[in-house]
C-alpha cells in the first residue's frame, strides 16, 4: 500500500478520535469494498452519551462500537440517544439493534418517514413489484445486498426497519444536558437528511464532506442539497468545523470557497452523482 493510499483510508482506521469538548469520532466498518467506514459521533457529559449516527448492523460494527465506548469510559448501555442523521442503513440499522437491548432513544427526521414505510415495503416482499433494484440503490442498499449475497451472508440489518421513537422537525433544540444540540433540515442526498450542531462541531451526515455534497440519485436531487448547503449550512461561521459521515473533516470556510468556484462555472443539466466542487 503506498503511503498515499494509507493516509487516504486514515480515516476508517479502528479507534477513538477526540475532537475536542467531548465529542468523539468512532469509525465503524462497513463491509463495502469502496467505502470503508461509517462515522459515528459520541457527545458526552459524565451522566451519559449521546450518539450521532449508529452504523450497521452487523458484528464487526457493534464490536467497535463497544470498544470504542469502552475506550472513552462508557458502555453500550449508556448510550441515552441516537441521532441519525438519514435513513440508509450504514447510518440508522445499528441503533434499532441496539435499542432492543439498551433502550436507547432513536431520533430521526420527520421527512424521512416516506421512505421508511417504503424500505419497509421493499424488503417485506413487494421489491420487485414495487421498487425493484432502482429503489434498493436509492435507499443505498443495493451495493449491500450485493456484497451480502456474494459472500454468502445473512443481511439482518435489511429485516429490521422499525420506527424510530421520535421524529424530529427542522430546528428543533434537543436538549443533552450540559448543551444543546440542533437538527437543521438539509434535503437532498434523502428527502429527511439532518445535519446537527453542536457548538462549533456541525455533523454533516451525508451531505456535505470536504470537497463536495453527498451523493445524489438526480439533478433535482442535486439542486436540492445544494439549496440545503447553501442555505442551511453556509449561513453558519467560516470557522465551523464539518464532521461528515465518512471521510475526514472539514473547515466550513474552506468548503464555501470551493463552492464559490463551483457555482462560477456552468455545468451539464444532467449532473448529479459524486460531484466535487473543483472537478465537477
Ligand atoms: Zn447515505
Amino acid at each position: 500500500m503506498s503511503h498515499a493510499t494509507a493516509s487516504r483510508h486514515a480515516w476508517a482506521e479502528p479507534g477513538v478520535e477526540d475532537l475536542g469538548g467531548g465529542v468523539y469520532r468512532i469509525p465503524l466498518p462497513l463491509p463495502l469494498e469502496g467505502l470503508k467506514a461509517v462515522n459515528v459521533y459520541a457527545i458526552t457529559d459524565p451522566g451519559g452519551v449521546d450518539l450521532i449516527d449508529a452504523g450497521i448492523a452487523l458484528v464487526p460494527a457493534r464490536e467497535q462500537l463497544t470498544a470504542g465506548l469502552r475506550k472513552i469510559g462508557y458502555e453500550l448501555g449508556d448510550v441515552r440517544n441516537f441521532f441519525v442523521t438519514h435513513i440508509h442503513i450504514d447510518h440508522y440499522s445499528l441503533a434499532v439493534e441496539l435499542r432492543r437491548t439498551f433502550r436507547s432513544v432513536i431520533s430521526l427526521g420527520e421527512q424521512e418517514h416516506a421512505n421508511l414505510i417504503a424500505t419497509r415495503e421493499m424488503v417485506n416482499g413487494s421489491r420487485n413489484r414495487f421498487f425493484g433494484a432502482e429503489g434498493l440503490r436509492r435507499l443505498g442498499a443495493m451495493e449491500l445486498v450485493t456484497q451480502l449475497s456474494a459472500h454468502d451472508r445473512q443481511p439482518p440489518a435489511l429485516i429490521d426497519w422499525e420506527d424510530p421513537d421520535r421524529w424530529l422537525e427542522d430546528g428543533t433544540d434537543l436538549d443533552l444536558r450540559t448543551r444543546t444540540l440542533r437538527a437543521v433540515h438539509t434535503p437532498g442526498h434523502t428527502r429527511g437528511s439532518l445535519c446537527f450542531l453542536v457548538g462549533k462541531h456541525l455533523l454533516s451526515g451525508d451531505t456535505l464532506f470536504p470537497h463536495g455534497p453527498g451523493r445524489t440519485n438526480s439533478p433535482a436531487d442535486l439542486k436540492r442539497i445544494i439549496g440545503s448547503i447553501t442555505g442551511r449550512l453556509f449561513v453558519l461561521s467560516d470557522d465551523t468545523k464539518v464532521y461528515p459521515g465518512h471521510g475526514d473533516f472539514t473547515i466550513l470556510g474552506k468548503e464555501k470557497e470551493e463552492f464559490a468556484v463551483f457555482s462560477a462555472r456552468s455545468h451539464d443539466p444532467g449532473l448529479c452523482g459524486d460531484v466535487l466542487w473543483l472537478s465537477s
